[in-house]
C-alpha cells in the first residue's frame, strides 16, 4: 500500500476557534504516528490559524475548494496561489455537497483539478454515484463519466499528485458506510478507468484511490485490507478528535 493517507474534512460545522481548539487536539492525540499522511481541511476562514496550530506537527493542511483561475476579479472566491500561501497542499475538489448545493459541474470540477496541478496543490478528487444512480443500476457509469470529465487531458508529471476519494453520495453522513465488497469494486473500477488515461506506471506514482462515507474508528478495518485501498476522506467522525484519531491508529 502507498503511505495512507486520512483526510478530516470538517465543511462548515466549526468556527475557528473551534477549529484550532480540535486541530491541537488532534495533534496530540496522533504524536508518534508514523507512515502516515494526516490533513485537516477546515473552512478558509479557519486556514490560516488552523495552519499555525499545526505548523510544528506532521499534519498537514488542506482547504474544502479552490477557484479556477489565478487571480482576477472572482469576487469572493479563493486563488491557489492564496492557499498556498496560507500553508495548504491539499485542495477537496467536487465534493457531492458543492454538486449538489452549488450545482458545481464537471467541467468546473475539471478546471480546478487542472489549477491545482499547476499550483503544486494536490487535489482531492471527489467522485460516486446518487441514491437514484445506485438505484437505477448506474453507478458505474456515473462513476467512470465523472472520473473521465474530470481528468482527460491533464499530465502527471514530477512531483504531481492526485487523490480520488470514491464518496458514495447516499453514504456521507449517513452513519451507514458502504459494504467493503462494493468499494472494493468501485475502486476496481477507478483502476480500470484511470487505465483509460494513463500507464500504470504513473498510476502508481502520482495517484491514491481512498474512500469516503460514514467513516469510522469502529468500520475502518473493513476497508484496508483492499486492493487499491490509500487511505479515508473523513466528514463526522473528524469532528471528535478521539474518534479520528482512532481512524488513524486502526489503519
Ligand atoms: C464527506 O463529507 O466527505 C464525508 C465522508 O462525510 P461523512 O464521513 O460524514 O460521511
Amino acid at each position: 500500500m502507498p503511505t495512507p493517507i486520512i483526510i478530516a474534512n470538517w465543511k462548515m460545522s466549526l468556527g475557528v476557534s473551534a477549529s484550532v481548539k480540535l486541530a491541537l487536539s488532534v495533534s496530540h492525540k496522533v504524536i508518534g504516528v508514523k507512515n502516515k499522511e494526516v490533513v485537516l481541511c477546515p473552512s478558509f476562514t479557519s486556514l490560516g490559524r488552523v495552519g499555525e496550530a499545526i505548523a510544528k506537527t506532521s499534519i498537514k493542511l488542506g482547504a474544502q475548494n479552490v477557484f479556477w483561475q489565478e487571480i482576477g476579479a472572482y469576487t469572493g472566491e479563493e486563488a491557489p496561489g492564496t492557499l498556498r500561501e496560507l500553508g495548504c497542499q491539499y485542495v477537496i475538489v467536487g465534493h457531492s455537497e458543492r454538486r449538489q448545493n452549488i450545482y458545481e459541474t464537471d467541467e468546473m470540477v475539471h478546471n480546478k483539478i487542472r489549477v491545482c496541478l499547476q499550483n503544486k496543490l494536490v487535489p482531492i478528487v471527489c467522485v460516486g454515484e446518487t441514491y437514484v444512480e445506485r438505484q437505477g443500476g448506474y453507478s458505474n457509469d456515473a462513476v467512470f463519466y465523472q472520473l473521465i470529465k474530470a481528468l482527460s487531458g491533464l499530465t502527471l508529471s514530477g512531483s504531481r499528485q492526485l487523490i480520488i476519494a470514491y464518496e458514495p453520495v447516499w453514504a456521507i453522513g449517513s452513519g451507514h458506510a458502504e459494504d467493503p465488497i462494493e468499494v472494493g469494486k468501485a475502486f476496481r473500477l477507478i483502476h480500470r478507468t484511470l487505465h483509460d488515461l494513463w500507464p500504470e506506471r504513473i498510476i502508481k506514482k502520482h495517484i491514491r484511490i481512498i474512500y469516503g462515507g460514514s467513516v469510522d474508528a469502529r468500520n475502518t478495518r473493513r476497508f484496508t485490507q483492499l486492493e487499491f485501498f490509500s487511505g479515508f476522506l473523513v466528514g463526522t467522525s473528524s469532528l471528535k478528535a478521539e474518534e479520528f484519531a482512532g481512524i488513524i491508529k486502526a489503519i
